[in-house]
């Protein structure tokens, strides 16, 4: 016979559970702070972590920068304006070549070497096809093997909403970011497009080009004016049979370079050939980029440049968001269906249609002050 369990006799009995013991913290007060939620991070803690090199962080503000969320927008702004003072000194890099002519498996071999060297190298992309695809580029990390298991690169995909505006807005300021956490070599990787190498010409020092040796066909697979903007063209994939071709389409390459007007920079166009496979002449790239460097920080087309690129933003900025406030204007979206039908109908011509929505708007804007 078992004794009744009575309040009287509980204390000792084993069906008694003690209440719980907290738990005591098993990440130090950083850690929690580090890993707060997004939101709860402010604007000083990503400014500090971005400024410490902090990698968690920096993706995580440029997690704000590509939202399209107007309070992380808001915030990635604030940031940006912060660390602002820090960035800059970098080089930065544009690379572009059609799919497939080896572009993420020389940014790989180059970046290996540079964090080798001691740089620090972050790689980022412009894809304006990554709407459709999801990051055609850059979308599989394991492009770049060796380097994105190197603590001292950081590879981050294609923006991948919005226009190709809104994506080169969203590169050029986690250009930023990167630098003020220290990368001091930033690698933009675009597709042989058209527009995109306009785009990412418009943010680097230094643009390079990758082509192969097609004998025959060699100024027929780009157009030429990303030739034109091209600080070096590479020809890809000169190793075993394909070194001779290669060496031959350097030859003409050269000569129809020749013909280009001298570029602004006062800077001749190089034209090199590489393996990104057996890796020669990897090292010779990069020798160019600083000799560019050097010749154009010494006649001052450097900071020219980064100064025309700076006012190009301011620009853009007012354009874009000119345009922005005209088209969500009440009064134009309650005519602008109209006036398009006129137009098509010959009722009223482009030109003063467009004179009199701005005029209209202009009137509107004024009332609502
Ligand atoms: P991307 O589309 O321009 O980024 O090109 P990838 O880097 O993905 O390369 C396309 C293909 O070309 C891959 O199969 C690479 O292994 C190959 N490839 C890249 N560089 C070289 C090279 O220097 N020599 C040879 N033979 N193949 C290469």
């Amino acid at each position: 016979m078992y004794d009744k369990i009575t309040d009287a006799n509980f204390e000792n009995s084993a069906l008694k559970v003690n209440p719980p013991i907290e738990k005591p913290n098993q990440v130090n007060d950083e850690f929690l702070i580090k890993y707060k939620k997004k939101e709860d991070l402010s604007v000083e803690n990503f400014v500090l972590g971005i400024l410490n090199g902090d990698r968690t962080i920096l993706s995580r503000a440029i997690t704000l920068v590509e939202s399209s969320r107007w309070d992380h927008q808001k915030k990635a702004q604030e940031i940006i304006e912060n660390i602002l003072p820090h960035a800059g000194k970098s080089i930065r890099v544009g690379i572009t070549g059609v799919p497939g002519v080896g572009k993420s498996t020389l940014i790989d071999v180059l970046g290996k070497q540079l964090t080798s060297l001691g740089h620090k190298v972050a790689v980022l992309a412009i894809d304006p096809s990554s709407q459709r695809s999801h990051g055609s580029i850059l979308g599989d990390k394991t492009r770049m093997e060796a380097l994105s298991t190197d603590e001292n690169a950081f590879i981050r995909p294609s923006p991948s909403a919005g226009s190709l505006g809104g994506v080169a807005k969203k590169t050029r300021e986690i250009i930023l970011l990167c630098e003020a956490s220290g990368f001091d070599v930033i690698i933009v990787e675009t597709v042989g497009v058209g527009q995109s190498e306009i785009a990412v010409h418009s943010m680097v020092d230094f643009f390079l080009l990758l082509q192969l040796a097609n004998a025959g066909d060699e100024l027929q697979g780009i157009k030429r004016g990303i030739m034109e903007m091209a600080d070096a063209i590479a020809i890809n994939k000169a190793e075993g049979e394909n070194k001779e071709k290669a060496i031959l389409a350097q030859g003409q390459y050269k000569n129809a370079l020749h013909l280009f007007p001298i570029m602004e920079s006062g800077w001749i166009p190089q034209v090199l050939t590489c393996s990104a496979y057996s890796k020669e002449g990897i090292d010779k790239i990069w020798e160019v980029i600083n000799q560019y460097v050097i010749a154009t920080k010494s006649n001052g087309y450097f900071y020219k440049k980064r100064n025309e690129q700076n006012l190009n933003i301011l620009d853009q900025s007012i354009e874009t968001q000119l345009k922005e406030s005209f088209y969500n204007n009440s009064y134009i979206k309650d005519v602008i269906e109209q006036t398009k039908k006129d137009i098509l109908e010959n009722r009223i011509s482009a030109y003063v249609a467009a004179e009199k929505l701005i005029e209209n708007y202009f009137k509107e804007i004024k009332q609502i002050k």
